[in-house]
């Protein structure tokens, strides 16, 4: 075993950013994925999950080297954020007040993830395991070993746990965590509409939940509609054409004609793990913490875990792993139980039907809409500048 290998467990897009930028550090990286990893067809239709990027994540792809190679007919940059109660005044937040380009980039998770799985395959130093499972896993504090289905024993010094919210490796090392359902699901619909591209986002509160509308490339768009699992369920049963009707009837604001291409449920989940690390394992993106999408910053806290493990394992390589992983601990847990809650009270607060909750929420879109420096203060800190 030497010293610079370390295992990750889930290729997504946090378990192989960190791949890449380990590997490209000098590390022996062994990527552990149990699924098929989807290869991203430029010339297909939009997948139906997509992510808006902040200033901060797209930095970091473009450090990993692979930013700039990606096609810009699949992304979008939008320069305007708007968010309104029904029915009331609109909270807009624009990229020209902020000295920016653009607040964020809209692409397609499929895309990013493809991106960074062509560049690790063209590593030496990279081991890919894929479509394996993790039978045993061995983690003291001298190291950790885990054996693959596929009858492969692999040692380490670390192994980064990267697998998603419901992840193994954190039940195998019996990580507490607190958890709760949201009672609702949101449902993501694909469209293609009949104007050229767009370059503002909005989110529209309702008692019912959030509406939102997120730009793509081209002519393409999101639409992310929150509701009870009931309702949800219904509208996924419906066919595109019904759906079209549903939508055209319950979101009077879209001004445009569209087709509907694709749709699919997500449940909501909250995770927040108690800790981060455990001896020689460590947990990053998703499997430590899992956010109501509603503001887009799971995979942005993802990768700031990842910038952070990352800077710390290149740096700090002179102290002992668990002093490393003390402070990659020290240095995300309260950030991202930050993060986690300021969604829980906005989201929680944006449903309350209660007249003097109402007349609150009224107040703050007010206040905050002529705030001026807090409102763009708070705009940067969720852009990660
Ligand atoms: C509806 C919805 C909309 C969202 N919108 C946004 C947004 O706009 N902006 C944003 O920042 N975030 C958004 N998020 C959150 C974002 O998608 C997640 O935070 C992000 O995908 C987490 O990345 P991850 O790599 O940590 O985990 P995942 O994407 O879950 O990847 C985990 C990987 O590990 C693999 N795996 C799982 N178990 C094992 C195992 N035992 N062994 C090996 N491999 C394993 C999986 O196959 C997968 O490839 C949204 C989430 C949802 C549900």
């Amino acid at each position: 075993m030497g010293r610079k290998e370390i295992i990750i467990v889930g290729g997504g897009m946090v378990g192989a950013l960190s791949a890449l930028l380990l590997a490209q550090q000098g590390f022996i990286i062994h990527l552990i994925e149990k699924n098929k990893v989807q290869i991203h067809q430029q010339a297909g239709d939009f997948d139906l999950r997509v992510s808006a990027f902040s200033a901060q994540s797209t930095r970091l792809l473009q450090k990993a080297g692979i930013w700039n190679s990606l096609p810009k007919t699949r992304l979008c940059a939008y320069q305007c954020l708007q968010t309104w109660e029904k029915d009331s005044a609109k909270l807009t937040f624009d990229s020209q007040n902020l000295n920016l380009d653009c607040l964020g980039v809209m692409a397609e998770n499929s895309l990013i993830q493809s991106a960074l799985w062509r560049a690790l395959e063209k590593m030496s130093n990279v081991h890919l395991y894929v479509q394996c499972e993790i039978l045993t896993l061995n983690n003291n504090k001298n190291g950790v070993c885990v054996c693959l289905d596929s009858g492969i024993t692999i040692h380490a010094y670390l192994l980064i746990a990267a697998d998603g919210a419901d992840s193994l490796i954190r039940q195998k090392l019996n990580i507490p965590i607190t958890a709760w359902d949201y009672r609702q699901k949101c449902l993501l619909i694909s469209i293609k509409t009949d104007k050229s591209q767009q370059s503002t986002t909005w989110q529209e509160f309702r008692e019912t939940g959030p509406c939102a509308f997120l730009p793509l490339a081209g002519q393409h768009a999101s639409l992310v509609w929150y509701h009870s699992p009931e309702k949800i369920n219904q509208l996924e049963d419906l066919s595109v054409e019904q759906l079209k009707q549903v939508i055209l009837h319950e979101f009077p604001i879209l001004d445009f004609d569209f087709e509907v291409q694709k749709k699919g449920g997500f449940a909501l989940t909250r995770r927040h793990a108690k800790n981060y690390y455990q001896d020689s394992c460590v947990l990053v993106g998703d499997a430590a913490h899992s956010i109501n999408p509603l503001a887009g910053q799971g995979v942005n806290l993802g990768f700031k875990d990842v910038q952070c493990l990352v800077d710390l394992l290149v740096m700090q390589n002179t102290l002992e792993l668990s002093d490393v992983l003390k402070q990659y601990e020290q240095k995300r847990k309260v950030p991202n139980m930050l993060m986690q809650t300021a969604m829980d009270v906005f989201y929680k607060g944006s449903k309350s039907q209660l007249p003097s909750i109402r007349l609150l929420r009224k107040s703050i879109f007010f206040m905050a809409q002529h705030s001026g420096v807090l409102k763009d203060t708070v705009m940067k800190y969720a852009m990660g500048l």
